[in-house]
């Protein structure tokens, strides 16, 4: 019969790659607890409106990335694109940001359809944050302030930078959009395809093309800057006195907008040139409209979500060294039934040894083939339960990975040698 392969850009990760994740995810997790944030847990399916009214009409995401379906009762439901609007949906939902200022993180798989290639999949994983009740830019300083640790306490530093941007609110918004249009115009012709469709759609997200004709085009183009109201002004200000205080190396970006209509004010990208052109790890901002966008009260609220994949590549490229998960002991049963002993003693082990990985040989095999596996398995230490020890009421003890001579102890007390050994070797 055919084999069933995966869906293209669905990728699996494999048990040599798990290691980095979990560090990875380890790593986040230890933030957020250090920061004072709590987990939210959210579905991977949505109503499909949530994401129509959240994301906006106009967007790359909903006009051609989402995956929608109808399930059995007809119902429009959508694999998760991205996870802010499922966050707001559930704030709202259970009253989370009723008199309270929540900092949430969740992390998950999101589906998008893009063409796959290096950093881009169609599903991939983000960790998010998003905080809800705070309109001051202080709250902006913190999530970067983070983000900026977490790049230092995964060694990557050196090969991320921040740029920051603000959008101002929606007012100075349109009004920009007008002068924008009007000077584009002129040049119609000359844009990319894709800019040309946003000219009347979503003529900001042109600011983002990549196309070097409409960069060009771009260089003498109204700056949004120009435009901003008052207060985004000075909450921009703000910001910027924060992150020089603390030390955060930034660049303003005057192009920088994002992908998603609901932002407002600040915006930020940590981005990285090791990737290739898929180089945003990190992307967030402000939305204080998205939640009565989305039935409820007027909340001010601020986010980022990081790209899990991209991250990892950056890992791997930086520390091409991977973490692996080796064990600390192999047991192994030679012979005629030394098998229910063996088992029994790596049990032992595992109760006196609560965090060493104990690797139990099941299925036996010869000598040779034992050994291949011990060795493969990274352990330091065998424990060997041999047919004639057994007899004698001992097993073996033998080192590795150094040249040391192999020991010999009493059943009995084989976890506690064990033990020994183990710290001793430290
Ligand atoms: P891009 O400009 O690369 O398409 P985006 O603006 O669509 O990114 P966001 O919606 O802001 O991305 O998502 C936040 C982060 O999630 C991105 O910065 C990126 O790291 C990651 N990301 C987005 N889409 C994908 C994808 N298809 N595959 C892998 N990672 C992705
Ligand atoms: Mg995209």
């Amino acid at each position: 019969m055919s084999r069933i392969n995966a869906i293209r850009g669905m990728n699996d990760i494999l048990p040599e790659a798990t290691p980095r994740w979990q560090q990875l995810e380890n790593t986040l997790r230890g933030l957020m607890q250090r920061y004072g944030y709590s987990e939210i847990r959210l579905p991977v399916v949505e109503p499909t409106p949530l994401f129509k009214r959240a994301i906006g009409e106009v967007t790359d995401i909903v006009e051609k990335e989402m995956y929608t379906f109808e399930d059995r009762s007809g119902e429009s439901l959508t694999l998760r694109p991205e996870g802010t609007a499922g966050c707001v949906r559930a704030c709202l939902e259970h009253g989370l940001t009723h008199n309270q200022s929540p900092k949430l993180w969740y992390t998950g798989p999101m589906f998008r359809y893009e063409r796959p290639q290096k950093g881009r999949y169609r599903q991939f994983h983000q960790f998010g944050v998003e905080t809800f009740g705070q309109a001051g830019a202080d709250m902006d300083a913190e999530l970067i302030l983070l983000t900026a640790r977490l790049w230092r306490e995964l060694g990557l530093s050196a090969v991320v930078s921040l740029e920051i941007n603000s959008l101002g609110e929606l007012e100075a918004r349109a009004e920009y959009r007008r002068a924008l249009i009007q000077y584009l115009e002129q040049f119609r012709t000359q844009l990319d395809d894709d800019s040309q469709r946003r000219l009347t759609s979503n003529p900001l997200r042109i600011l983002d093309s990549k196309d070097p004709a409409t960069r060009e085009i771009l260089v003498n183009a109204p700056k949004l800057t120009d435009y901003l109201d008052e207060e985004s002004r000075t909450h921009f200000a703000a910001l910027c006195q924060q992150l020089d205080a603390c030390g955060v190396k930034y660049t303003v970006n005057p192009n920088l907008v994002r992908g998603l209509d609901y932002y407002n004010k600040t915006v930020f990208e940590w981005v990285t040139t090791a990737l290739g052109s898929q180089g945003t790890v990190c992307a967030g901002g402000r939305y204080d409209g998205l939640v009565s966008q989305l039935g409820g009260q007027a909340v001010p609220a601020v986010g980022f979500a990081i790209g899990l994949e991209r991250l990892v590549l950056l890992l791997e490229a930086v520390q091409p060294q991977a973490a692996t998960a080796e064990a600390d002991v192999f047991v192994m049963a030679l012979g005629e039934g030394t098998a229910v002993t063996a088992m029994g003693l790596a049990e032992q082990l595992r109760d006196a040894l609560p965090s060493a990985r104990i690797v139990y040989n099941c299925g036996g095999g010869s000598f040779k083939s034992q050994f291949r596996k011990a060795d493969k398995s990274g352990a330091r230490l065998a424990l060997i339960v041999g047919e004639a020890e057994l007899a004698a009421g001992v097993v073996g003890l033998k080192w590795l990975r150094e040249t040391r001579e192999q020991l010999s102890c009493q059943l009995a007390e084989a976890a506690s040698q064990v033990c020994l050994a183990l710290a001793g070797n430290e």
